[in-house]
């Protein structure tokens, strides 16, 4: 069970290694995976290892210190996958395409070879 007490999130599966996935990333308190379904040449989810906080405004409210580890651990897998230019989106709510209210954020970027530069 989660802390809220409802089944764990697919994420929270993803941390307890109960189901598969390319974790490019990984502190105390983040993780970060390849998305299952990408939609850019690179596109991980990096999230929060609990998931108490269903998006970013509440993330934000409730721990900002989290919100910014998982912002470094972005950039930082932007660095290494790519070039450290990203997009960073947080899907909030379902009407703007969330549709695992577990925070997270998407690191979309071009790898190195694609970007146009020399
Ligand atoms: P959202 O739509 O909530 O902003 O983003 C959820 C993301 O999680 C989607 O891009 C989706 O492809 C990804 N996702 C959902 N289930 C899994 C899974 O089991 N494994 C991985 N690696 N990504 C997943």
């Amino acid at each position: 069970m989660s802390e809220t007490g409802a089944e764990p999130s697919v994420f929270s599966r993803i941390v307890a290694r109960d189901i598969p996935a390319t974790i490019v990333a990984e502190t105390e308190r983040i993780i970060a995976f390849v998305d299952i379904n990408p939609q850019a040449p690179v596109h991980i989810v990096v999230t929060t290892k609990t998931e108490a906080y269903r998006n970013v405004v509440e993330l934000a409210a409730g721990d900002p210190g989290l919100l910014a580890e998982l912002v470094a651990v972005a950039g930082r897998v932007a660095t290494e996958l790519s070039d450290g230019q990203f997009r960073l989106v947080f899907n909030t709510g379902a009407a703007a395409g969330q549709t695992v209210f577990h925070v997270h954020a998407h690191v979309l970027a071009l790898k190195p070879s694609e970007d146009g530069a020399t």
